[in-house]
């Protein structure tokens, strides 16, 4: 009943699922006092991610990205940018004049071989698609610069030079990790010879996220990535990171990568863990890595509703205990029907009963949709408390009165309760502390946002001026 429930899903729509199915699925309602381990622990991990001693041994690396300046609308130009690392592969022109900009891109599909091949093979492939798409509008000889915006943990020794920490998602390719991925990509340049491109800044998409956002509210002091992977940024003073060293250009900030996916991979979150979450993580291409990550992002959530269905299917709560073939096969539940499946108004069953048909369970009852509209509402509230969670601790972190809170990724931006269940839970987190707090969508930060960087960067080394 509502009073069973905690504050962030009191308004929420109450499924009535059986009460068996409910009971079991205990587990993945996140408490007030897990809540407080969670923000607690990341904070402990944040800390160590920033000191100098501490760092190597730190989970979540707290990367410096070397932008030390927020958009202020000044920046202007022409800018090309790289997307790589989300649910598509794409080239961007930028054009910045006057607190605005217009866009124009070319997506590319990047086949599995490709994700998980030699490096050089991934890196012959972006040029190729560079080449493609600045041939097709006359700029491949104009030497842009380019923000090359690289969604995965980089070591950053600059704006410039980025060292993959490690793969994640679904990319492995050899020879990669160790290496300057702008190094690689200038050699794959090089070896076509055939465009002239000006590699001026490489860009995490949240950090990307942060910039595009701020360029329309000064307020944004963090971004965040729901989508595929997950992943936050934030404006740090630079005195707190203690492995930033470059000069100050005045601002005494720096943007930190946070690397938030890997919190939890020493076990950190166990205290919140399922075997859900166990399982999903064996079965993946990373095990053991990115489990924070792997209770959040796209890539891995409708495997979860998946493996809980299925695990009650067997049990014989749902489904008669009969599974289809294809709901039986792992992967198969896709992240975007749980998107769809809430999406069906209390009461309707039009998209739960036509995903369970196209999976073969065409024998569901409506308790079943039911159930299994329940299971998808239990992960993506417990992801989005998480990321609220998350935001708290940043907002504390930095003691920032007001804060605007940029968004993107494809779950954040298809699901249909995501937005309104940070908005409910955030205010009580934060409480008694006097922060308020907006949070937006922030639309292509792997494309303005990279070309921002690549910008400021470019007024930054014509000595300063005004
Ligand atoms: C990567 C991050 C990235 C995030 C969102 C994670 O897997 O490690 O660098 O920001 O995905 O794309
Ligand atoms: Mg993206």
């Amino acid at each position: 009943s509502e009073t069973c429930n905690p504050p962030h899903l009191r308004t929420a729509e109450v499924i009535p699922a059986r009460e068996e199915l409910k009971e079991k699925c205990g587990e993945l309602i996140i408490t007030e006092d897990q809540m407080q381990t969670y923000m607690k622990s990341f904070l402990e991990n944040i800390e160590r991610g920033l000191g100098k001693d501490t760092n190597p041994d730190s989970i979540v690396k707290c990367f410096p990205t070397y932008v030390q300046n927020l958009p202020d609308g000044t920046e202007s130009g022409k800018y090309l940018a790289l997307d790589l690392g989300g649910s598509n592969f794409r080239v961007l022109m930028v054009e910045i004049a006057n607190k605005a900009y217009t866009m124009d891109q070319k997506v590319f599909s990047i086949s599995e071989e490709i994700m998980t091949g030699p490096g050089e093979s991934l890196f012959d492939f972006i040029a190729e698609c560079l080449a493609d798409y600045t041939t097709e509008k006359g700029v491949s000889n104009d030497n842009l610069p380019l923000g090359f915006t690289f969604s995965f943990p980089l070591e950053q020794k600059g704006l410039k030079v980025g060292i993959l920490e490690r793969w994640t998602k679904g990319f492995n390719c050899d020879g990669v990790i160790g290496e300057n991925v702008v190094q690689l990509l200038e050699d794959a340049i090089t070896r076509r010879g055939d465009i002239q491109i000006n590699v001026a800044a490489v860009v995490n998409d949240t950090t990307g996220t942060l910039m595009a956002c701020a360029f329309k509210d000064p307020d944004c002091k963090i971004g965040l990535i729901v989508g595929t992977g997950t992943n936050g940024c934030y404006v740090e003073k630079q005195a707190n990171a203690e492995l930033f060293d470059e000069p100050d250009t005045g601002t005494g900030i720096v943007i930190i990568n946070l690397e938030s996916g890997a919190f939890g991979d020493d076990g950190a979150l166990d205290f919140c863990r399922t075997q859900y979450d166990i399982d999903v993580d064996e079965a993946s291409i990373n095990p053991g890595r990115q489990l924070h990550e792997k209770m959040i992002s796209g890539m891995y959530m409708g495997e979860l509703v998946r493996l809980a269905a299925v695990r009650f299917t067997n049990e014989g709560i749902m489904f008669g205990g009969t599974l289809s073939d294809d709901f039986n096969t792992p992967h198969t539940f896709e992240t975007k029907f749980v998107s769809e499946i809430e999406s069906d108004p209390p009461g309707t069953f039009t998209k739960v009963k036509e995903i369970c048909d196209s999976l073969g369970m065409t024998d569901a009852t409506e308790q079943d949709h039911l159930d299994l509209k329940y299971l998808c509402q239990c992960f993506s509230t417990r992801a989005a408390v998480l990321v609220s969670c998350l935001i708290t601790t940043l907002i504390r972190k930095m003691e920032s009165p007001q804060t605007t809170v940029g968004i993107d990724g494809t779950l954040y931006k298809n699901h249909p309760h995501f937005h309104d269940i940070i908005m409910r839970t955030l205010p009580k987190l934060l409480e008694p502390d006097p922060y308020t707090c907006k949070v937006m969508l922030s639309e292509d930060g792997s494309g303005i946002g990279a070309a921002l960087i690549a910008a400021v960067a470019a007024k930054g080394s014509e000595g300063g001026g005004e």
